[in-house]
């Protein structure tokens, strides 16, 4: 039995891809191989790499001015390679802070320039977005980091930010949930594992203008220009988790594309905030202006009962809501992939636990 899935990541993926993926397993389209055992620079491999990228385009509205990058070590790599490949002769990188993966990413950066902390909201416990009005955006720049949705905390921008520097943007846990007009954006960038595919690849969409010489240190593999030239293929990709994502891109072209899906994301978010919303029980820390549609953080009211509540969650076929260590209670993540009829599912839970102990 498939269970519903609410895990931030590595999530829940399609099943229909899953499917596919099975279909496909022994014998990719009559090559008589798994794309596992195909070469990177074989036509059959070029083929699937070529499709993804031209998904990836079509889904985003992502013109020629920028390269679509698909390369390995997790967004975590990004916080590194943003500043190495964008950075240049200048020093200064604003940061907005939300949450703790943007406290990383301005934590990375420091080692490569001066990072100025143009907002934050850690005097609200990360449950906010202070307001952009007054946040202390310095023109010298290179570049202002934000991240659109933060995966542990729960709070989501649902509008781009207006300033005077490129903006970019760590979008690993809420791409391709709701349109976005990317030519706002100098870099976007995202690992796969939250909303797009299996771990092990990482999409990076930057505008060619703004690159730079890199870092003289930068490592090859993380070089934008390099990998661009290379069709990202400067080393071994990670060929099957690159695969994965193009079936993942063609299931949510078949959902109707981002518009498609965003319907339904806030189909699922409003039963599940107003669930928590319409009890005493339940309660959501973050701020209801930001709060995010793809990862519901929520308490009960007496936290003695956590383990009670996971525990039979579990049985019913609910899993991995455990909150992240450093917020406590429960989280659901519910990404693309998560079907309504499962968020439907962990509401009725809900209730029924609180009827019995609350
Ligand atoms: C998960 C996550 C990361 C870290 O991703 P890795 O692929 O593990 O490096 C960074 N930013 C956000 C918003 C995330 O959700």
């Amino acid at each position: 039995m498939r269970v519903y899935n609410f895990s931030a990541g590595p999530s829940m993926l399609p099943e229909a891809v899953l499917q596919r993926a099975r279909e496909e397993m022994l014998d990719w389209q009559g090559s008589g191989m798994s794309v596992m055992e195909m070469s990177h620079r074989g036509p059959h491999f070029r083929q699937i790499a070529e499709n993804t990228e031209a998904l990836l385009r079509q889904l985003l509205g992502v013109s020629d001015d920028y390269h679509c990058l698909f390369l390995q070590g997790g967004a975590t790599g990004q916080f590194a390679a943003i500043p190495m490949n964008l950075l240049g002769e200048r020093r200064v990188m604003n940061y907005v802070l939300t949450g703790s993966w943007g406290k990383k990413a301005a934590a990375e950066a420091k080692k490569y320039g001066e990072v100025r902390i143009a907002a934050s909201s850690e005097a609200e416990k990360l449950t906010t977005i202070p307001d952009p009005a007054a946040w202390d955006v310095d023109p010298e720049a290179v570049y202002l980091h934000y991240t659109s949705n933060e995966t542990i905390g729960g709070v989501e921008f649902p509008f781009v930010p207006e300033v005077d520097v490129p903006l970019v943007c760590d979008m690993s846990s809420d791409i391709l949930s709701r349109p976005v007009d990317v030519s706002r954006f100098g870099v976007i960038y995202a690992g796969a594992q939250k909303n797009m595919g299996p771990a092990g690849i990482t999409v990076v969409i930057v505008r060619k203008d703004l690159l730079r010489t890199p870092h003289p240190a930068t490592p090859q593999v993380f070089d934008y220009a390099r990998q661009a030239e290379a069709g990202s293929m400067l080393n071994t990709p990670p060929t099957y988790s690159w695969y994965l994502l193009g079936l993942v891109l063609e299931w949510l072209r078949d959902q109707g594309g981002v518009e498609g899906i965003e319907k339904r994301n806030v189909e699922k978010a409003g039963l599940l905030y107003g669930a928590i919303d319409a009890s005493d029980f339940y309660r959501n820390p973050v701020d209801p202006r930001y709060r995010s549609r793809m990862n519901v953080p929520f308490t009960l009211a007496d936290p003695s009962l956590d383990s009670l509540f996971l525990e039979e969650a579990k049985a019913e076929g609910l899993v991995n809501l455990k909150g992240h260590r450093s917020v406590g209670g429960m989280r659901a993540s519910i990404y693309n992939a998560m079907p309504l009829e499962g968020v439907q599912a962990l509401v009725q839970f809900m209730r029924e636990f609180e009827r019995r102990h609350g």
